[in-house]
């Protein structure tokens, strides 16, 4: 063991996502779109002008506010941006969680949570989900004396989303927290509680530009909520680097926000394919999570997830299997295209014969 290193670090063990192959495989392991990111974002690319990249980028990214601000409905002081709504949510955990109270997580959720939860030394209590799989709101607002509450919706990798209804009557009960609800998927199918911010002025919502806007490769992340939350993620974000966003993501942020045309034909893609999905794979007898997200959560009864995710594996198929006792039996399969999907249940139905 290093000396150099404390023991709270030879603690950490850092989030591994899912395999980022770059040779011919169908790649259906860590949620990305499998469509091109609009039309006007190559534009952007091409014309930006090198020479901007001269200089330090606008410290308040304000255009590309402005542009998340237009798209949600808001004012600019209710948006905060980041690299990927991974750093917003590291800014929101060092922000708001670390009061020396616990703060209230589903058992099964964003497997990143409890990774930043160790690295700032903040306490998570969880609180399992229903039996049908759904994160227990009741559950989650019952304790006192937190620091907040965090969950996806929809939550992942369930992909459940709960109605703006349940989730503010959560609001109702819980005023003193901040509540942060992480959007990463809420694009395909569900609510978004971002209608509920100037009502509640301890709600967080997150979104990203990785699923919908399909610019996994561009880490651009986003946080809307009151300005007094905005202030606080932006005042721990001054004091890590006061230059989060740079100046060519903004820009090609703002002309992936310019498309909502674009937008809206991919994620009716994705849904009208997750619903074939489920179609195709319930007939070959597995079982599939409701899913309001570009994923579906999936087991057989007779076949081991293990097996099973190294046998797609075999077969040139990437998926998501979790090594955890709740979720062993489990795939998580992203929504790809048509084809990328038949070759998926191509490969199960050889696997199962
Ligand atoms: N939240 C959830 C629930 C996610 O699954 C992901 C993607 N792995 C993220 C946030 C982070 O996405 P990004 O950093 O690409 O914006």
């Amino acid at each position: 063991m290093s000396k150099l290193w404390s023991p709270e670090l030879w603690a950490l063990t850092p989030y591994v996502p899912g395999e980022q192959p770059r040779d011919h495989v169908v790649k259906l392991n860590t949620n990305e779109n499998p469509y091109p990111p609009a039309p006007g974002v190559e534009a952007a690319l091409r014309n930006y002008p090198a020479d901007h990249l001269r200089l330090y980028p606008d410290p308040t990214s304000l255009a590309l506010r402005q542009s998340l601000a237009r798209v949600h409905e808001v004012e600019p002081a209710q948006v905060f941006v980041g690299n990927g709504s991974d750093e917003v949510l590291a800014f929101a955990f060092q922000a708001f969680f670390r009061h020396g109270k616990p703060v209230d997580v589903p058992s099964i959720t964003y497997s990143f949570y409890p990774v930043y939860a160790r690295l700032y030394a903040i306490e998570l209590r969880t609180h399992p989900l229903t039996a049908s799989w759904e994160v227990d709101l009741s559950a989650l607002a019952a304790d006192s004396k937190r620091s907040g509450i965090i969950f996806a919706n929809p939550n992942a990798p369930t992909g459940h989303a709960h109605s703006l209804e349940a989730i503010s009557a959560l609001l109702e009960q819980v005023t003193d927290n901040v509540v942060l609800v992480d959007e990463a998927y809420v694009d395909f199918g569900a609510e978004s509680a971002v209608a509920l911010v100037s009502r509640y002025p301890n709600l967080l919502v997150t979104g990203t530009f990785s699923k919908s806007r399909s610019l996994a490769g561009l880490r651009l992340g986003y946080a809307i909520g009151s300005p007094e939350l905005i202030e606080g993620l932006q005042r721990v974000k001054d004091s890590f680097n006061s230059y989060p966003v740079d100046s060519l993501a903004s820009a090609v942020g703002i002309a992936a926000l310019e498309d909502d045309v674009h937008f809206a034909a991919c994620r009716e893609r994705v849904m009208t394919t997750r619903e074939r999905t489920r179609q195709r794979l319930e007939a070959l007898g597995f079982e599939v999570l409701p899913s309001k997200a570009n994923f579906v959560l999936t087991r057989h009864p007779e076949m081991e997830g293990a097996q099973l995710f190294a046998g797609l594996r075999e077969r040139g198929i990437l998926v998501r299997h979790f090594n955890t006792p709740e979720l062993s039996d489990f795939l998580r399969i992203t929504i790809g295209t048509e084809d990328e999907m038949e070759s998926l249940v191509e490969a199960l139905e050889v696997l199962r014969a």
